[in-house]
């Protein structure tokens, strides 16, 4: 029988296997989709994420590096405020990340097999799913998790739903970090991932087309008119996803799948590695509830900060305050970057 096995090989589940195999287990992951995998995704690699993939000895990543980021009111290009992170990020396609992350699980010889989990069923000393038993499982499967719905633990959302779409074009990046656009439909990101393209990802309540949503935000309209764009929108969400505990039996919830809030910070695949790890290890230690505190002590500023922010979003009218005050006092939003993503915590 398995140590462990992980269902779903995104980011998170990806970053189980290579763990479970660095500490000697033995574990295999299941997942629908052929590699590399592409999703609605900012695909910003906040320093956190680089730390903890290169600890997972992924490392080499095809992007373009980041600075830090810029805060920039939608409607007037001179109301700017720019934050450093300590050591740069990387903006990454998707498809990219997806790709180092596959080929550190395979060299660290985690089996992968295509397949969907549908029903787990526990037992007193191991768990079967998708016709394979193992002592543990870890369900990584993002999210909408089905995994998270069959054990019952989700909560109702506190806030209005949010969603998120994305797209790419070609034209050089204008700006050495992610720029946010804050409008009063949402926010727009801008992600260089490459010397000759960025990435823009809307996050808004209501959803909505892409180019009816660009014409909210007429600063970054106007950077890239003409720009071609490079590959098709695709949408997430909605976002919200409360839950209630993160260990039922012998089943653990870890990246989107163990609860969500919004992109708004950028650290997505930060926790989500982070979370994978955490549950690896509390597995390993044959202590899987010690996993639950381990994921609200790293989580606990995304949360906070994150809330904040999304709280400030809904108010049009302190979008320009907070600009101005973050660009008055610099280090205060460097102050901000290095908890929301700046570095990894344990
Ligand atoms: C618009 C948008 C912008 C974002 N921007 C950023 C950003 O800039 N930086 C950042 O770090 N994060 C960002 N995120 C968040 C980030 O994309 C996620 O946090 C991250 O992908 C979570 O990884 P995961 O492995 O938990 O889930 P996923 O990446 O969703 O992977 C889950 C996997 O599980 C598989 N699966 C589903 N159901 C099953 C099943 N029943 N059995 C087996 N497999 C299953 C799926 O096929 C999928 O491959 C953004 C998200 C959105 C939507």
């Amino acid at each position: 029988m398995r140590d462990i096995l992980i269902a779903g090989g995104g980011p998170a589940g990806l970053a189980a296997g290579i763990r479970a195999a660095q500490l000697g287990l033995d574990c295999a992951i299941i997942e629908p989709k052929p590699a590399p995998i592409d999703k609605a995704c900012g695909e910003g690699l906040m320093p956190a994420a680089l730390e903890r993939l290169e600890a997972l000895g992924v490392r080499d990543i095809d992007g373009h590096p980041f600075a830090g980021i810029r805060y920039v009111d939608a409607y007037d290009p001179a109301r700017t405020a720019t934050g450093d992170f300590a050591r740069p990020g990387l903006g990454v396609r998707r498809t990219e990340l997806h790709r180092r992350l596959s080929q550190a699980a395979d060299r660290a010889g985690v089996e992968r097999i295509q397949g969907h989990v549908d029903q787990v069923d526990q037992r007193a000393s191991h768990v079967s799913a998708a016709g394979h038993l193992a002592r543990y499982l870890i369900a990584a499967d993002g999210l909408h998790s089905q995994i998270r719905r069959q054990l019952d633990v989700a909560l109702e959302p506190r806030r209005p739903s949010r969603f998120g779409v994305r797209r790419h074009f070609r034209r050089p990046p204008w700006c050495d970090r992610v720029e946010v656009h804050w409008g009063s439909r949402g926010e727009a990101y801008v992600t260089p991932v490459g010397p000759e393209t960025v990435g823009v990802a809307f996050l808004v309540p209501d959803g909505g087309r892409f180019d009816e949503l660009l014409d909210h935000f007429p600063v970054l309209a106007a950077r890239i008119h003409g720009a071609e764009s490079v590959s098709k929108a695709r949408g997430g969400g909605p976002f919200e996803q409360r839950v209630e505990r993160r260990v039922v039996g012998r089943v653990l919830l870890v990246g989107d799948a163990a609860g969500y809030l919004d992109p708004l910070t950028g650290e997505g695949v930060a926790l989500g590695v982070a979370t994978a790890c955490a549950a690896v290890e509390a597995i390993a230690a044959d202590a899987p509830h010690a996993y639950e505190r381990r994921y609200r002590s790293l989580t606990r500023e995304y949360y906070w900060m994150t809330g904040l922010l999304l709280e400030i979003s809904r108010r049009r009218w302190l979008h320009g305050t907070m600009i101005d005050m973050l660009d008055r006092v610099p280090p205060l939003f460097d102050g901000c970057l290095a908890l929301l993503g700046g570095r990894a915590r344990n």
